[in-house]
């Protein structure tokens, strides 16, 4: 397949087709790292909402009643697609959301995972039967497609948050409508584009661009049936409140702030590589990202100067450089922000250790550019603790002793993802049974579960009990049916008992 996307302009993709919409709004995307417009996106009105919709719940139920074979034939075929197109899809993750090139491509990666595990649904989807439950009675259970899904998903993984949803609720049965970030939406086409040449009937797979009108009105829609949102805490809130109460399932992870914990027992220089590559990768736009390292005890002045180290040694600049580290951020507001938070926290008394506010790079100026940054000596008051940053900081919060850390993990609105370096399992064993967090490394920084686990945080980094992909995005897109099926002979039938059967 040859690649054609329209560059300046970009369309839904409703019922198996590009379409301009009726909406007359549109909106610019820029190239972060050049700080350029590069495209024009349409954004949908109620009427493109309401025709997706419609197209949606007409494809969910021959596709919810087409065999699992024939899914599964898609899936494969969409497998290998999505493989053989690897650099496209990078190469519009990186013009539009400024990562570097190997980064997008390891997102690709993670959600190629999610594609092959779904490609085993006929194994996932096999109910359970009870022979002779009672006598001449068995009762066997199954799972059938919610029927039609809406993702809402956010700007810093283009195509691996798309991928922790679709190939899950397709692969169950359902129709999917993807209302991707307005920040970086080319990707979700050329995805859309995949699905159809995989064989997916039109319908099943829907790209509607949007801004917050759009997202309202899937979550009131009366033909939406379920809802996984990815994205900030107080969107995530909102969605989920105003979704549920209009009577769907949803699923709503939120925003994070990552800790770090660092025992003066750890390898003190695998630590700070490690701190390093998760604080910075993808100039800190990772959900999974560390933002918070706790350096325990007699840790903490070396780890904080070998920290400094590796942050001056990032490489920053475009995305399509071969030796990049570390692109722009997001918009110029996001950077205005993060440079906002570190000036207050280091006039409330932070130590500045590594100052990237000011970074300029040659020949990009008008990129949206901030530099790695480290403060030391950052206490809980402080907005660069407060705050999800949600970009290329890492602040070192200083405490005595390993159950000091934990207090501080668990004190966090925050839990989605946490993690310690150490060389005692006995401290491994004590932090992994104590924190409030979803998803523990052990001397591993973004432990981002393998996608036959299912990825989810705590307390404000998640509302709704299911999380996303894995065993639990199959739970999430599908409903229980339990049978309870009774076949006498015609001879031995001896009419029905006024008491609760129980042999
Ligand atoms: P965001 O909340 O601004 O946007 C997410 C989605 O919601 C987008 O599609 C956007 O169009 C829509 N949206 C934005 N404002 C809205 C509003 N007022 N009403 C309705 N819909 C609205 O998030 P973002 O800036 O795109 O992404 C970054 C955030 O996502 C960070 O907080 C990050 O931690 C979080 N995130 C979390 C996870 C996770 O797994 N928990 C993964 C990735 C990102």
């Amino acid at each position: 397949m040859t690649v054609t996307l329209a560059t300046t302009t970009i369309k839904h993709f409703i019922n198996g087709a590009e379409s301009a919409g009726e909406g007359p709004r549109r909106q610019p995307v820029y190239n972060p790292a050049t700080g350029a417009v590069c495209a024009e996106l349409h954004l949908a009105n109620g009427a493109d909402l309401d025709s997706t919709v419609a197209a949606a719940r007409a494809a969910a139920d021959s596709w919810g009643d087409t065999s699992l074979a024939k899914r599964t034939t898609v899936l494969f075929a969409f497998r290998e697609l999505v493989a053989a197109h690897v650099d496209d899809l990078a190469a519009l993750i990186t013009a539009e959301h400024g990562k570097v090139l190997s980064d997008a491509r390891g997102e690709i990666g993670r959600g190629l995972e999610v594609i092959e595990f779904a490609c085993g649904i006929p194994t996932l989807l096999k109910g359970d039967y009870s022979d002779q439950a009672s006598t001449g009675i068995d009762v066997f259970s199954f799972r059938e497609p919610l029927g039609v899904v809406a993702g809402i998903t956010p700007f810093n993984f283009p195509v691996m948050v798309p991928l922790w949803m679709a190939p899950m609720a397709i692969a169950t049965g359902n129709a999917f409508i993807l209302k991707p970030s307005e920040r970086d939406p080319s990707a979700a086409m050329l995805l859309a584009r995949l699905w159809k040449d995989a064989g997916l009937p039109d319908g099943v797979f829907q790209v509607l661009h949007g801004d917050r009108e759009t997202v309202e009105g899937l979550l009131t829609h009366p033909d939406v049936d379920g809802i996984s949102f990815v994205g900030s805490t107080p969107i995530a809130q909102y969605v989920h409140e105003t979704a549920t109460r209009h009577g769907k399932r949803v699923q709503a992870l939120g925003g994070a702030k990552n800790h770090a914990l660092v025992m003066p027992d750890a390898d003190l220089d695998n630590a700070a590589d490690h701190l390093s590559a998760a604080a910075f990768g993808s100039a800190g736009e990772r959900c999974m990202a560390i933002s918070v390292a706790v350096a325990v005890g007699e840790a903490a002045d070396l780890l904080v100067a070998k920290v400094e180290e590796r942050a001056l040694a990032v490489k920053v600049t475009i995305g399509t450089e071969p030796d990049a580290d570390m692109g722009p951020v997001i918009t110029a507001d996001s950077r205005d922000r993060i440079v906002r938070i570190v000036t207050e926290s280091a006039d409330a008394g932070a130590v500045m250790v590594v100052d990237g506010r000011d970074l300029v790079v040659p020949g990009h100026e008008d990129g949206f550019w901030v530099g790695p940054t480290v403060l030391d000596h950052v206490t809980t008051a402080m907005t660069a603790y407060s705050e999800e940053v949600f970009g290329p900081v890492l602040v070192v919060v200083r405490v005595p002793d390993l159950a000091a850390g934990i207090a501080l993990i668990n004190a966090n609105p925050y839990g989605n993802g946490t993690a310690i370096f150490t060389s005692s399992g006995a401290h491994a064993r004590t932090f992994q049974r104590a924190v409030s967090v979803g998803m523990i490394g052990i001397n591993v920084p973004l432990p981002v579960p393998v996608a036959y686990h299912s990825f989810g945080g705590w307390k404000a980094s998640l509302f709704g009990d299911r999380h996303i992909y894995g065993p639990e995005g199959v739970s999430f897109y599908t409903r229980g049916k339990v049978v309870t099926s009774r076949w006498p002979e015609p001879a031995a039938e001896s009419g029905a008992s006024y008491n609760f059967p129980s042999t």
